[in-house]
């Protein structure tokens, strides 16, 4: 039971990674918090799971890209379970368009869900982790915050930008107890890649030393790692999780 007793809220909790996350550490004996945005699948997977593990498993939506809903989120949290043990900061979108073809808008929109949204949950979060003098959170980035790759400017600005953004709320955190990482996924085989073809599949596995793509689980195991007390001293870190990707 390597989190038991922690009370522990995953963003994009709903489907893939995330869902992922949520399992092993109801597995592991934590309390937890799916969030998503408003479905009735998160609910129904969020009852499944209460009813399987011994710990709580609670649906509570939230937009992160509303800073209303996410403070609401985090008072929720507190409200039903006291304290905040530990973020996984998962929530995420993929969108591909050429540099000079890229509209404003859906710039700007993955940046406000995947860098504006990892911020609203880490500064929501650090009050309660701030009082209790503990607390961890982890920032779900990817190996597109640190390569680059034709048709994801927007993508990678906000990854990138969840990676050097862990390493300063690291600093600020680490004198009151709350570490902050981040993790960099390589391509893994979740809903988010849904609808590519056969043969762009073949490619993206072959970028892959490993050869092949990840699993929700395997991330959501690193998550697991650094959320727990096993990972104590560790803070600032980005931990690749890419099968290799990053090696070459
Ligand atoms: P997914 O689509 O299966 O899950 C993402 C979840 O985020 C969904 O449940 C979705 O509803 C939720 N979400 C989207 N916008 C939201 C918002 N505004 N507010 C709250 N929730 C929102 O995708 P996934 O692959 O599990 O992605 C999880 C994270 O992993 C993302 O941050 C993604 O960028 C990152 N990642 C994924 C891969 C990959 O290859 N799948 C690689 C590197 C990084």
């Amino acid at each position: 039971m390597r989190v038991k007793g922690k009370k522990i809220l995953v963003t994009g909790g709903a489907s893939g990674i995330g869902l992922a996350a949520v399992e092993r550490c109801l597995q592991e004996g934590a309390d937890v918090v799916m969030s998503d945005l408003a479905s009735s699948e998160g609910v129904s997977r969020a009852k499944a799971l209460d009813a399987k593990y011994q710990g709580r498993c609670l649906f509570m939506p939230c937009n992160v890209a509303s800073t209303v809903e996410v403070n609401a989120l985090i008072d929720g949290m507190v409200a039903e379970l006291g304290r905040v043990d530990g973020v996984f900061n998962n929530a995420g979108i993929g969108g591909i368009c050429p540099a000079e073809d890229y509209p404003d808008e859906d710039f700007t929109h993955i940046l406000d869900v995947n860098l504006t949204g990892v911020f609203r949950v880490a500064r929501a979060a650090l009050k309660p982790m701030y009082a209790q003098g503990s607390g961890c959170i982890v920032n779900c980035a990817s190996i597109l915050g640190v390569f680059g790759q034709s048709g994801t400017a927007a993508y990678t600005a906000a990854k990138g930008g969840v990676v050097n953004m862990t390493r300063t709320l690291a600093l600020e955190g680490a004198s009151k107890g709350v570490r902050v990482n981040s993790i960099g996924p390589g391509y893994i085989d979740t809903p988010l890649l849904a609808g590519l073809d056969e043969q762009l599949m073949q490619g993206l596995i072959s970028l892959h030393p490993i050869g092949r793509l990840g699993r929700p689980e395997e991330v959501a195991n690193a998550f697991l790692f650094l959320v727990s007390d096993e990972a104590s001293f560790i803070t600032g870190a980005n931990l690749l999780v890419d099968g290799g990707f990053t090696a070459g």
